[in-house]
């Protein structure tokens, strides 16, 4: 840690050689985007991976999200979370749709689904939870507060690439669920993500939606966008799929390791595990009390031996400048006391273990007597 900078991720890669096999071919095709054969091939491969009846890839999970958003012709008020990424927020607002803020629980940070149904008005049209940091939202009550109010679920999952429920992939729950495959993700393709969903008829619109509209060579037919997945993109996707199983792995054993460090230490808060869960160890957030440790003090007791974490999610979506005037944290007290207190410690599969045994010692040596 002495020389070299422990940043909260590190990209997954395969070998040069691998890549290098795998873009021949675009040099022999010419065909660079516009869904050709690695697209397509990737597109097939992650629908089988993931197990989900459709699928649709874009440029990017912003990107996804804002699409599936449109795809759905919503109007009106958005039900979400504060505790998330800009990119949940700024779709919703993009689209012209209002977001209300639902606050979290303590046990998983993910949307407090006995605060959904207050929230709901005549004007509420979906609900856009979040699966933050891997942790899966309470997906059956989601399900059941949708039915009952008839509105639509597109999940933010982000965080949950591979994951699953009671076995089943999270990509089959709620109408959509939005994946981001950017570089600091479990699974990357550079930039890129992917919408999958239950309804087939969202095929067609979320293809024309991400390729400007144009659905025949002299027809167009919405005012779309650009959101396409290029070759290269797909063809660093084929590649890291082989390894993301391996990649999952290794991160357990850091995970693990983290665990065994700091679990039951008075003062600090753990994610807990649920056993019906599939995990993808996307993240490993920790909870200072704020009395026997300080978050703040922490972060800078780590900088200073060149480890630097993250405080996800610190500033909250609602106090962000641009959200402010129009919504407060004081509405999100859970959201807010979680926010002002987690810190993400590095987490990635070549994270070696004697890295992570300083990193704690560095952490519970900042304690308060
Ligand atoms: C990364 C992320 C996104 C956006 O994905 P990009 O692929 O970077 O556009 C959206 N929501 C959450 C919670 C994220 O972490």
């Amino acid at each position: 840690m002495k020389n070299k900078q422990i940043l909260v991720t590190r990209s997954s890669m395969p070998t040069f050689d691998e890549y290098i096999d795998e873009i021949e071919e675009i040099w022999d095709s010419h065909w660079l985007t516009n869904m050709g054969i690695k697209h397509k091939t990737l597109e097939k491969e992650l629908k089988e991976y993931l197990q989900v009846p459709n699928i649709t890839l874009f440029t990017n999970g912003h990107l996804a999200l804002e699409c599936i958003l449109k795809a759905m012709k919503l109007r009106g008020e958005v039900i979400t979370t504060p505790f998330t990424f800009a990119s949940t927020t700024h779709a919703i607002v993009r689209c012209g749709l209002t977001p209300v803020f639902c606050d979290i629980n303590d046990t998983d940070y993910t949307m407090d689904v006995s605060k959904i149904e207050d929230l709901i008005t005549d004007r509420t049209c979906a609900i856009v939870p979040v699966h933050v940091y891997g942790n899966v939202c309470d997906v059956y009550e989601i399900e059941r507060i949708a039915k009952k109010y008839n509105l639509k679920v597109i999940y933010d999952a982000a965080h949950t690439f591979g994951e699953k429920i009671d076995g089943i992939g999270i990509g089959n729950f709620g109408d959509a669920s939005m994946f981001s495959f950017h570089a600091t993700k479990v699974f990357n393709t550079i930039e890129g993500g992917a919408v999958t969903y239950k309804d087939t008829c969202l095929n067609k619109i979320l293809y024309d939606i991400k390729n400007f509209g144009i659905t025949g060579p002299e027809t167009v037919e919405y005012a779309g966008g650009n959101a396409k997945m290029n070759e290269f993109q797909a063809a660093m996707g084929i590649c890291n799929l082989k390894h993301v199983d391996d990649e999952i792995l290794k991160r357990k054993r850091v995970v693990d390791k983290y665990r065994k460090r700091l679990e039951g230490m008075d003062g600090i808060k753990l994610l807990s595990i649920k056993t019906n869960v599939q995990y993808n160890y996307a993240y490993f957030p920790v909870v200072f009390d704020g009395e026997k440790y300080d978050r703040d003090e922490i972060f800078e007791a780590l900088k200073a031996n060149n480890v630097i974490p993250r405080k996800y999610f610190y500033p909250l979506v609602n106090d962000f400048k641009c959200y402010k005037e129009k919504y407060s944290s004081k509405d999100t007290p859970v959201a807010k006391y979680i926010s002002e207190r987690v810190l993400t410690l590095p987490l990635y599969a070549d994270l070696e273990l004697k890295t992570v045994n300083e990193i704690c010692d560095i952490i519970l040596k900042t304690k308060h007597n």
